[in-house]
């Protein structure tokens, strides 16, 4: 029989997203440690019931329309390191907390995570990184919960690309990650602080305040386009890297509404909450944007921001705008 305490049905789901929209849960429990998050993934997998596991919700649409079977939250937030550079923390840990713990060992590898949002757990899903960085340069094991048993694993089965693990696939399979070992290297910490506060610096110009989930498209990896787009830079030119931003912005779109939601004026590839969207608005601006920048470039953007639960009719109308 399924049950965990303090388990509730219909449950909101937007005040868990930093785009702060979205629909209910139809079960949701809050984990506050490792063994929590275990159990509530143990008995989920043995009963058939899907689970979705939500961080910080920084990386994550949910439909208007919900998201079936059981939503929990991960609160489960151990780090533990030691001067060999052997680090152990649980899944629901802030990525930016990881950097400070670690930083204060003399410990560096996470500078670049400085201003990345979000637990290791979700990080890891998406192969959160910065600056030609990511968080799975560092794995040596990932604790899951698979087919109903808890284990240690080596990180092959994540399969990691860029801002990709088999986590994110459509068929993904149900695999809740616990824990996670990483090894770091000594380092001098005015250095560790002196590259944190550099990446932090270079980020406050870019990012603009209101509620998004950061990057809503992954860069398009492109030599031959890098090589014949104008306007790009050199150093992107020479990597064959297209910032999806760069791509929206040649279409026009930065600034383009859709009830309340808009597409960065700062940064075209930050979709915005700015005036209380409904998760539809925020997919009929994304799914436009795609479509632009397809017609122009014959490019088909993918997005780095993951939908969850049931989009089979999120078909929305109304009118694009432009401010
Ligand atoms: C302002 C801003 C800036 C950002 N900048 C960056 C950046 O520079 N680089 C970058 O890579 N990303 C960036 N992001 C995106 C986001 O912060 C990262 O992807 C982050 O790592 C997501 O972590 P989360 O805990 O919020 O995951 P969530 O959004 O809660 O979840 C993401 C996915 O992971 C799954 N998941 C989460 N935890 C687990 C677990 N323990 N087990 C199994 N599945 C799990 C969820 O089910 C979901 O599918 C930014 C976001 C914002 C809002």
């Amino acid at each position: 029989m399924f049950d965990l305490s303090g388990m509730v049905a219909d449950h909101r789901l937007d005040v868990y997203t930093t785009l702060k929209a979205g629909g209910c849960a139809e079960l949701f429990y809050s984990a506050r440690t490792r063994n929590e998050l275990a159990n509530s993934a143990i008995q989920a997998q043995e009963n058939g019931i899907t689970q979705t596991i939500l961080g910080w919700g920084s990386n994550v649409l949910p439909s208007d329309k919900g998201v079936a079977g059981l939503v929990t939250l991960n609160q489960a937030a151990n780090i533990r390191c030691d001067q060999s550079g052997f680090v152990e923390v649980d899944s629901g840990a802030g990525f930016q907390d990881l950097f400070l713990r670690t930083a204060q060992a003399g410990l560096g590898g996470f500078e670049f995570a400085v201003g990345i949002p979000g637990t290791v757990g979700g990080a890891l899903v998406s192969n959160a990184g910065a600056y030609r960085n990511n968080v799975s340069a560092f794995l040596t094991e990932i604790e899951v919960v698979e087919n109903g048993n808890r284990e240690w694993r080596s990180p092959e089965f994540m399969k990691f690309e860029y801002r990709d693990s088999v986590l994110r696939q459509l068929d993904a399979p149900q695999i809740v990650l616990l824990a996670v070992r990483f090894q770091l290297e000594s380092r001098n910490r005015k250095e560790i602080y002196d590259d944190a506060r550099d990446y932090q610096r270079q980020r406050i110009g870019k990012q603009p305040p209101s509620a998004s989930c950061g990057s809503f498209f992954k860069n398009v990896v492109d030599q031959d386009l890098a090589q014949q787009i104008e306007g790009l830079s050199d150093g992107m030119r020479a990597a064959g890297v297209i910032p999806a931003g760069f791509l929206i912005e040649q279409c026009g779109l930065k600034g383009t509404r859709f009830g309340g939601a808009m597409i960065g004026a700062r940064h075209a590839n930050f979709l915005l909450n700015v005036r209380g969207a409904t998760a539809s608005d925020i997919r009929r601006l994304a799914e436009h944007a795609a479509s632009q920048v397809n017609d122009r470039f014959g490019v088909q953007l993918e997005e780095e921001a993951l939908y969850l639960g049931d989009w089979s009719q999120w078909q929305t109308t109304g009118h694009l705008s432009h401010s």
